[in-house]
């Protein structure tokens, strides 16, 4: 079986598009070569309920985002037909036949001739990234079925290899997509995946273009790609990726296996021109590292880069709800008794709180010792507090 690459604009690929209400099918595109619903298919569906899937197709296209792969399936007679993606183009050929509106961010609707100029041009210039195959019907159709089983053959950095292939993404895969090259083990210990499957590349590619972490992460890295995409020198690349292995494995010598997959990057960005005490920084990482309170080890390393302020990285183990009953029992009998607030901090001041009971549910749990000082997590070190003054205290 042959299967090949290919990008077609939606303007071609809707050519001489019908939909026919009566069989629920879109037919033609591509001025007649392709069977957008073969007989075999099942009917038109992103239409039912209320068609959220099919304007949420729309609203992909017009905000730019990944309709996905598609594949066609190249007849004996040179004709093709889709095999996946009837129901994301027929969505699209209805839309813009006008068989259905939109609802913009202005809550009003459009249809396809109410949109403007340049969204009626973004929606008929978008590319769609088609899979073309050729081969026997039971070997399409057994490929069909696996790739469906599977999932879609390509991860995302292969797929944009393939779109963006050129020097650029030749040498860098020689460099970083290289199962024996004597680094990988040393990357190993900071990123998650394989040579194979790109991912170190993956890496190096959104550190470089600072997107790590940034929700328009995919955007930063495809237009690196495309910029660079005829450019044999990945000097830039190469030069960003060893920087940032370079300071993580000086600073944290020791391998632990939480550091793994870490967002190293954002982080390279936002402390590299910090300076740390390597004998304190050892010591923080032990001491946390032992610290039977800490949940989550991941995020030990940030707390440590940050100046050791943020306890939300570690994830505090918290009083269990039993505990939290118990105290509050105590608590509460005892300011009943003397007349005064069953908050110990509102029960001091002058206010009319002074002598206010709380429900449990107006309290919470909070460390008369705090954590960060040594404080345990245990019944002896807890007091429940009104929400207002355990907000004020937070989590020093
Ligand atoms: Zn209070």
């Amino acid at each position: 079986m042959k299967t090949t690459l290919k990008q077609y604009k939606v303007s071609d690929l809707l050519d001489g598009f019908q939909f026919n209400e009566s069989e629920g099918r879109g037919l033609f595109g591509l001025s007649g070569k392709l069977t957008i619903q073969p007989e075999y298919q099942r009917n038109y569906i992103y239409a039912e309920n209320n068609g959220g899937k099919e304007r949420a197709v729309i609203d992909s296209l017009l905000k730019g985002y990944p309709l996905g792969l598609l594949y066609f399936n190249k007849t004996d007679d040179g004709r093709l037909e889709v095999l996946d993606g009837q129901q994301r183009i027929t969505s699209i050929g209805r839309f813009v036949t006008g068989k259905f509106d939109i609802t913009k961010a202005d809550r009003e609707n459009h249809s396809f001739d109410g949109l403007s100029q340049d969204e009626k041009d973004k929606i008929m210039g978008t590319e769609l990234l088609v899979y073309e195959c050729e081969g026997a019907e039971s070997e399409i159709k057994q490929w069909f079925e696996t790739i469906n089983i599977a999932g879609v053959p390509l991860n995302q950095q292969e797929l944009w290899n393939a779109i963006y292939s050129g020097e650029f993404v030749t040498s860098a895969k020689r460099e970083f997509s290289n199962s024996q090259n004597s680094n990988v083990r040393k990357w190993s210990a900071y990123i998650s995946g394989s040579a194979n499957r790109q991912d170190f590349l993956a890496k190096a590619l959104v550190w470089v273009c600072h997107g790590e972490g940034r929700s328009d992460s995919d955007r930063l890295v495809t237009s690196y790609m495309s910029k660079h995409r005829h450019d044999g020198d990945i000097k830039e690349l190469e030069n960003y990726f060893n920087s940032v292995i370079d300071w993580v494995s000086t600073l944290f010598p020791e391998v632990e296996k939480e550091m793994r997959g870490l967002e190293w990057g954002r982080l390279y960005d936002a402390y590299h021109e910090r300076a740390y005490d390597p004998m304190k920084v050892k010591e923080a990482v032990q001491g946390l590292y032992s610290d039977p309170y800490v949940k989550n080890r991941k995020g030990i390393f940030e707390y440590i880069l940050g100046g050791e302020t943020d306890t939300k990285l570690l994830e505090v183990r918290v009083f269990d709800d039993a505990t939290k009953k118990i105290v509050y029992e105590q608590q509460t009998t005892e300011a009943e008794n003397k007349g005064i607030s069953n908050c110990p901090l509102c029960a001091i001041g002058h206010d009319a709180n002074a002598a206010h009971i709380y429900k449990l549910s107006e309290m919470d749990a909070d460390h008369v010792t705090a954590w960060s000082k040594g404080g345990a997590t245990d019944i002896s070190n807890c007091q429940m507090l009104c929400k207002t003054h355990n907000r004020a205290k937070g989590n020093r």
